[in-house]
């Protein structure tokens, strides 16, 4: 496709995207983020023969909230093994709200999968012994190449002042027996991974390693194959959380929410996506941002199952 068309379809894509933010709204049940301004809406894609698209807000700052999750599996399945992981958390899809506990409670003993919140507390029950906040800031850097990313502390104070679901969460997960260390520490590396800064640029960065098997663009290899492979399996049947199933069909691209208003996708050996969009669909996706990967898809022929011609 050539350069001309594909800013033509960014720059279509960002009209379309506008025309819904008006039925979205902000987060608000984290003080800080209902700051936002619901009318901010970038679009960056990073393919991996090097061409680079941005159009829109792709430089404003944000916190990566649940996309966070993405990096903590990784850097889980690296450190622990898929055995371990997958132990003590499923690989399910919950057809829950990403903050339900009562499939956790009802249905399971374990969480239902590592994109929702009692799945990313568990695994960050894991890492927090091991890996120091200072590391995982050091690794986000990395993975999105991006040296700009700071812990937001506002953002961080907000949520953790407003913690009262997350923290029933996690020590439910203890009383499964799936966090067996120190839930409060757990439950602070959880927030603290939620409150990194990102931009759209950081987001379309970290889709361009997953699309490009873990290898980042100077050619070194940061993840493993198979963690990249389960991972982005993962981010397709769980990533939109109770709205992956339509998700999958309609857009048909491994994406990762978060209700800062990011969205993190993959189009497996072609592009990493990055959309900042904070007015978001009842379920927690960035409205805006699910109408313009849907678009995308159609336009670019991105979805995993587009016929190739
Ligand atoms: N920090 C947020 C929470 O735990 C992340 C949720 C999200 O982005 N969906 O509620």
């Amino acid at each position: 496709m050539k350069s001309e068309e594909v800013t033509r379809i960014l720059e279509n894509a960002i009209r379309i995207g506008k025309g819904v933010i008006r039925y979205g709204s902000v987060a608000s049940y984290i003080p800080e983020l209902a700051k936002a301004d619901k009318n901010k809406l970038g679009i960056c894609l990073y393919t991996i023969d090097g061409n680079q698209f941005e159009t829109g807000n792709t430089e404003d700052r944000f916190t990566i909230q649940s996309i966070s999750k993405v990096m903590a599996l990784c850097l889980a399945l690296e450190t622990f093994g898929a055995e371990f992981v997958f132990d003590h958390v499923g690989v399910e899809p919950s057809g829950e709200a990403f903050n339900s506990l009562v499939e956790l409670d009802n249905r399971s003993n374990r969480p239902f999968n590592p994109m929702i919140n009692s799945g990313a507390i568990a695994v960050a029950s894991f890492i927090e012994p091991k890996v120091s906040f200072e590391e995982m800031l050091k690794l986000a850097r990395c993975f999105c190449q991006d040296d700009g990313i700071v812990l937001d502390e506002k953002v961080y104070h907000s949520e953790m002042s407003n913690v009262a679901r997350n923290r029933a969460i996690a020590y439910l997960l203890e009383s499964k027996g799936v966090i067996g260390g120190n839930v409060e520490e757990a439950l602070d590396f959880y927030v603290k991974m939620c409150s990194l800064s990102v931009t759209a640029e950081s987001l379309a960065s970290l889709g361009l390693l997953l699309a490009n098997d873990g290898v980042d663009p100077s050619g070194k290899r940061l993840l493993d194959s198979d963690t990249v492979r389960v991972v982005k399996t993962i981010m397709l049947t769980c990533g939109m959380y109770d709205g992956s199933g339509e998700f999958a069909v309609r857009v048909g691209i491994p994406s990762k929410s978060g209700v800062g208003g990011g969205l993190l996708s993959v189009v497996d050996g072609k592009m990493g996506i990055g959309i900042y969009g904070p007015a978001l669909d009842e379920k927690g996706n960035s409205i805006a941002g699910r109408k313009i990967l849907q678009f995308l898809s159609s336009q670019m022929k991105l979805h995993i199952f587009a016929k190739k011609d």
